[in-house]
């Protein structure tokens, strides 16, 4: 599948729970850019995040607009859960072959320890940039596997910085409105509900369910796209004041057919069980 902005946008805000809209062009390097901006920000909450396509190198970079001191002052004060996602994101794209370069007041930060969240923050740039990506000069346009897992990542990382849990509700984590009975089948602790948690859980493991394989998308095509629950593993008896959710360890992708198996046992059935009950149809 060829890269289409709309496309890039419809699923940024599928997994993310926030409403993107694109726009394209060309910079005067004549590299082609895409650029995404939520909808329905005020100029002081609004940013753009913008995918450039180099030769053989993908950039991208998060710029919050011109008078968005609101939205820098919010990040600044992310809490502790949005500041280890951030994290985590960094970490993943690092592991990946991608370098993050961050930006506060100008300054760059060498680690993530560094960051000044207590600082007013004035300035903020992210920019993740990879190189050894099949993006050629000649090529019209790179493949959107190419490019999608990428933005996947980078958007986790910056919605994690969001102020948004406050607004998060049944709604939004169920934007197709399922009815009240679907939505209490499966009862989500609050790890699994964070959409914050979603993204970056995502972002790491993908979108085919853990258990059985199933992919929304390449079933149903473009309109499933992002569609998947979050399951949260970690025992609650594990769980002491101090915890703080790994998207990486502590949080899965399965579908919500396996999910609601998952929980019909408390503690919840392990996902290696699972897949020993499918192998062997529900025999074990
Ligand atoms: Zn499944
Ligand atoms: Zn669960």
């Amino acid at each position: 599948m060829l890269l289409d902005s709309k496309r890039l946008a419809h699923f940024i805000s599928e997994e993310t729970g926030l409403p993107f809209s694109p726009s394209h062009g060309v910079n005067p390097d004549n590299d082609r850019w895409i650029s995404f901006v939520p909808d329905g920000y005020e100029r002081a909450r609004t940013f753009s995040i913008t995918l450039t396509l180099k030769f053989r190198r993908l950039l991208i970079e998060f710029v919050p607009g011109a008078f968005a001191a609101d939205l820098l002052r919010d990040m600044s004060n992310a809490d502790e859960v949005g500041k280890q996602l951030f994290a985590s994101m960094v970490t993943e794209c690092a592991r990946l072959g991608a370098s993050s370069e961050i930006h506060v007041n100008g300054s760059v930060i060498p680690i993530l320890d560094d960051i000044p969240w207590d600082a007013q923050w004035r300035r903020f740039a992210w920019i993740v940039n990879k190189g050894a990506v099949e993006i050629g000069a000649e090529d019209a346009s790179p493949d959107e596997d190419i490019v999608r897992p990428w933005l996947s990542r980078f958007s986790a990382g910056v919605v994690a910085l969001l102020p948004l849990e406050a607004e998060a509700n049944d709604e939004q984590l169920n934007p197709e409105g399922l009815p009240e009975g679907a939505k209490s089948r499966v009862e989500v602790n609050r790890y699994e509900r964070d959409r914050r948690n979603r993204a970056a859980a995502l972002a790491i493991h993908g979108y085919s369910c853990l258990a059985c394989d199933m992919n929304f998308e390449k079933v149903y095509g473009a309109v499933a796209a992002g569609f998947i629950e979050v399951h949260h593993i970690t025992p609650v008896s594990e769980i002491g004041e101090n915890y703080r959710v790994n998207p990486k360890t502590d949080l899965i992708p399965l579908c919500p057919n396996c999910h609601a198996v998952v929980h019909r046992k408390k503690p919840p059935i392990t996902v290696d069980e699972l897949r020993a009950l499918l192998n062997h149809g529900g025999e074990q």
